[in-house]
């Protein structure tokens, strides 16, 4: 019988840092409506993606024909081990290397062919960010942290700095997940850094004024003032000159400020090193980019989907 340690030994072997055993159910109620109440309000701001297929959402188990039973669900680190140059424009490191939905999903599938191995008759299916799973709370109830007053899911030996997968099973796998409870106690760091106001009560995020959302998925909006570089530097080390740089893809000022991110390990995974033009880049390189040198360097990267036209209006709105 498929157990958690037999799992979790596979998704080691796979290069995962971490891996839980969650047991698949409705959503609970209250998690449901919450999300209700967040698509009601607009905080999802253009991702209409996340109205469709609620059905599923609300029964995860509907996700795998035969019916799923169980979640895996793996973490990967990217912490980086070095940062861009402040001065220059800032990405966020989730997008330094690699895009994570290929480089998790092959883990994933490689995860699932492993434990097919032993199991013939197994049935799994990958999702990485792109199914209508709540992952973050699988993540916690498989056992991998909490929930951050950010929103994010913090394991106590990662941070939040971590890539969330899940691959569906068809058998059941009797969890051996401890819940974990909040450790965030009465920090709340996270929200006063973040520059734009975009952190509500419990974890609540209001994409419309996520620097996140607003640098990648709307880049055409107006973007807030550039109190988001101030605060990236506010952390900065005493002999790194501040400069007025901000995010120009993505943002990761909330996670800067946590302080689990600061005894998180550090991410030694090839595909999440840092894409060497990504230390060079200054604002009047991304300005004078050229259609197919942004194909070149950004070709397998997360950065490509805010297209050259969408990274240089972000590079406007900013001053640098
Ligand atoms: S990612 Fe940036 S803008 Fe979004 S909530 Fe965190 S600090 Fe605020
Ligand atoms: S900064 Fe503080 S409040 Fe925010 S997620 Fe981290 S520990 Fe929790």
């Amino acid at each position: 019988m498929l157990t958690p340690d037999f799992i979790r030994s596979a998704a080691g072997s796979v290069g995962f840092d971490a891996c839980g055993v969650a047991a698949l159910d409705e959503l609970p109620e209250d998690l449901l409506r919450s999300f209700c109440e967040w698509l009601r309000r607009g905080y999802h701001a253009g991702m209409r993606y996340m109205e469709r297929h609620l059905q599923k959402r609300a029964d995860p188990r509907l996700l795998l024909k035969s019916g799923a039973r169980t979640a895996a669900v793996t973490l990967l680190s990217y912490k980086p081990q070095r940062r861009q140059p402040l001065h220059l424009p800032q990405v966020s490191c989730y997008a330094y290397g690699l895009d994570y939905h290929s480089v998790v999903k092959q883990k994933l599938r490689s995860l699932l062919a492993a434990l097919q191995a032993e199991y013939p008759a197994l049935q799994g299916r990958a999702f990485v960010d792109t199914a209508p799973l709540q992952e973050r709370y699988l993540a916690a109830k498989a056992g991998l942290g909490w929930l951050g007053k950010n929103g994010m899911l913090i394991s106590r030996e990662l941070g939040s700095y971590t890539f969330i997968g899940v691959l569906l099973l068809s058998d059941e796998v009797k969890s051996d997940a401890q819940e974990q409870k909040s450790k965030c106690g009465a920090c709340s760091r996270c929200l006063s850094a973040c520059p734009t106001g975009a952190i509500l009560d419990n974890g609540v995020i209001n994409s419309r004024l996520c620097l996140s959302y607003g640098t990648i998925e709307k880049y055409s909006n107006p973007l807030p003032d550039n109190d988001a570089g101030a605060a990236r530097h506010a952390g900065a080390a005493k002999d790194e000159k501040p400069s007025a740089a901000g995010y120009i893809f993505g943002c990761d000022i909330c996670q800067e400020a946590c302080p689990w991110n600061r005894r998180a390990k550090v991410a030694a995974h090839g595909e999440m090193q840092m894409l060497p033009p990504l230390l060079t880049l200054t604002a009047a390189d991304w300005l004078a980019m050229q259609a197919d040198d942004f194909e070149k360097i950004f070709e397998r990267s997360p950065i490509r989907r805010a297209t050259l036209q969408g990274m240089k209006e972000n590079v406007r709105n900013f001053e640098f």
